[in-house]
């Protein structure tokens, strides 16, 4: 028999308390208590964001609230720069196409990072850019990009800075207005400590401006609908409001710690991690590497999928493998919301363990003394 232990970057652990709040009843949605659930939540959907603007609560995945903000930051037969370091800045290349925005791709190397002067670049010889898409935490590598870096340069232009921050939002430093994101979506089953289901978009008023301008190929995600719904605390269709109404305590909960206190935490548990991994002999594979998780190269003579199914099935430790090209090849550990530095000596414990099984020359507990230490001597920034 094992404990479960889900170490991936989203889904995420949820809480017991809220998944007990998930548990009750399912209550009418046009109610003065489900209007004050909404009030609740766009309240401290912008503690989380850091913005003053309304955020939006969409009943979809993250993709669903990128999808939305995209369809609203360039009309048909703009054109896009998209900022790819993986797989999910790839994805939204690909929603701007089928939406017959022509988007150009500013792509680097998995594990590598679109830098401010890449984007520079990109900026002088695309003048007429409408738009330019960036991922905060590239889920698929595990890379952080610089958004205040790159917020100061759109805001130079007269485009609009669209971010994913599905990974990072409620684990990274992430501060919408004051990095002048014009677009910025999440969704609920990452750091947010949620099952999937709700996702979120706010939006600037230089970003409401470029919305105003064209007429958003979209009938669901009309987000000039909605935001006038939101601010009566009401919504234009049927809310996926028990997982609102869970949303309350998480946002509850990270209320109580503090934003900067998590991010912090997160920056601490990173710093652990990685400094276990490393021990071990392995390579961590982002060369700027996010917050939210850390993606490990496996060993060459190892096939990672292999590894993976082992951890699971002798350890009960979910980790992540690597996508497309990055399938075998990278591992990925999760440390983003309900998680804590045990866990992440459980995933460490696990990885050591399976690498002895296959042979490797492991000193067992040299991956966790390290991440202890580590842990024991992080200077909080
Ligand atoms: C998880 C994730 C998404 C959204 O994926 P969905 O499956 O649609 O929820 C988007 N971007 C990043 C960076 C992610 O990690």
């Amino acid at each position: 028999m094992f404990k479960y232990r889900l170490l991936t970057p989203g889904p995420t652990p949820v809480p017991e308390e809220i998944l007990l709040e998930l548990a009750r009843p399912v209550p009418h949605h046009r109610t003065p208590e489900a209007r004050q659930v909404l009030a609740e939540v766009t309240e401290g959907l912008r503690y989380v964001f850091q913005t003053k603007h309304d955020v939006i609560p969409l009943t979809c995945s993250g993709t669903g609230a990128m999808e939305a903000a995209l369809v609203h930051a360039a009309p048909r037969g703009a054109k896009a720069l998209c900022l790819v370091a993986g797989k999910f800045g790839e994805r939204w290349h690909h929603i701007w196409r089928t939406f017959g925005v022509e988007s150009v791709a500013v792509t680097v190397p998995p594990g590598q990072v679109v830098t401010p002067a890449m984007l520079e670049a990109a900026l002088r010889q695309h003048p007429d850019t409408q738009a330019v898409c960036a991922v905060h935490c590239e889920t698929s590598t595990g890379v952080k990009h610089d958004l205040q870096a790159l917020g100061e340069l759109v805001a130079r232009t007269n485009a609009v800075f669209v971010v994913d921050a599905v990974s990072s939002a409620g684990a990274m430093e992430l501060r919408m207005d004051d990095w002048q994101i014009d677009f910025l979506a999440t969704g609920s089953q990452k750091a947010l400590m949620l099952p999937p289901g709700l996702a979120f978009v706010a939006v600037s008023e230089k970003g409401w401006q470029m919305a105003q301008r064209h007429q958003p190929p979209t009938f669901y995600f009309d987000l000039k609908k909605a935001r006038q719904k939101i601010r009566e605390h009401d919504t234009p269709f049927t809310p996926a409001h028990t997982l609102l109404r869970a949303l309350c305590k998480s946002l509850a909960r990270i209320r109580s710690e503090g934003i900067e206190a998590i991010w912090s935490r997160h920056a601490r548990l990173a710093y652990a991690c990685r400094a276990g991994f490393r021990a071990l002999g392995l390579e961590i594979f982002a060369s700027v590497p996010a917050e939210g998780l850390t993606a490990v190269r496996v060993p060459a003579q190892l096939d990672g999928q292999e590894l993976l199914r082992h951890v699971e099935k002798h350890y009960g430790v979910k980790l992540a493998g690597g996508q497309d090209q990055l399938k075998g090849k990278i591992f990925r550990v999760a440390h983003m919301g309900y998680m804590d530095f045990f866990d992440i000596l459980a995933a460490i414990a696990a990885v050591e363990l399976a690498l002895r099984d296959f042979g490797l020359a492991i000193t067992l507990g040299a991956g966790l003394a390290a991440a202890q230490r580590a842990y024991a001597e992080f200077s909080h920034p």
